[in-house]
């Protein structure tokens, strides 16, 4: 069984700490009263291509010999990048959900008394969560050596990923407007965005 080869093993540690970290997080948010909720077609269809390469997809592959046939190899060195990758995603991956706090939705949408959270890991990037979803979707590809467990959740959250954010944003924009606009002035998508040199002292 794949399950057994060491870096598999290794991808599985990772797995369990990933969908622990969100459940611990998503169990917090079960009493909040959503204020807007902004979940149509397309954002349904895309959690679930998202939700089923990035858990059942690795569940097949490590569990059963159904996604043999996409099968690939890479050398270590590769093997070790997924690795480094895995640890710095999983560390943002926690640190988005404690900041993000009750805050937190799985979709798009906002809360009674929802709050824009500017600190912690996003004083500068506004979207760290996803930056950590890109960072372990990353390394599950470099871990599990098969095309459709390891890339095919890198092709369905990059599809998420573009066509969610913009909207994530206007729906930020409508509830605070100017309050958004400025955070959005100070902050990198992604990657941390540095102080323009006028603004260092
Ligand atoms: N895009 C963010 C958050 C993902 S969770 C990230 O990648 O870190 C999605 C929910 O978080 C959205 O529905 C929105 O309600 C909320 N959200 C996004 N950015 C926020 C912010 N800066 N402050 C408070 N809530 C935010």
């Amino acid at each position: 069984m794949e399950i057994l080869q060491p870096w598999n093993i290794v991808f599985a540690v990772g797995f369990v700490v990933y969908v622990a970290t969100r459940g611990k997080f998503a169990a917090r948010t079960k009493g909040n009263e959503s204020m807007d909720r902004r979940v149509g077609l397309q954002e349904k269809m895309l959690l679930s291509v998202v939700i089923s390469t990035s858990l059942l997809f690795p569940i097949i592959y490590l569990l059963t010999p159904l996604f043999s046939f996409a099968d690939y190899e890479i050398p270590d060195w590769l093997h070790v990048c997924g690795l480094v990758l895995m640890i710095v995603g999983l560390w943002l991956f926690w640190r988005s959900h404690a900041d993000l706090g009750l805050n937190w939705s799985p979709t798009l949408e906002t809360r009674q008394g929802h709050e824009i959270v500017n600190y912690g890991v996003y004083r500068r990037i506004r979207h760290p969560m996803y930056s950590a979803i890109w960072l372990f979707s990353i390394a599950q590809g470099l871990l599990l050596n098969n095309w459709l467990a390891g890339w095919a959740v890198v092709f369905a959250f990059a599809v998420m990923y573009f066509l969610r954010t913009p909207q994530e944003e206007k729906m930020m924009i409508d509830h605070f407007g100017n309050a958004y606009t400025d955070y959005m002035a100070e902050t990198g998508r992604l990657f941390p965005r540095l102080r323009h040199r006028d603004s260092d002292n």
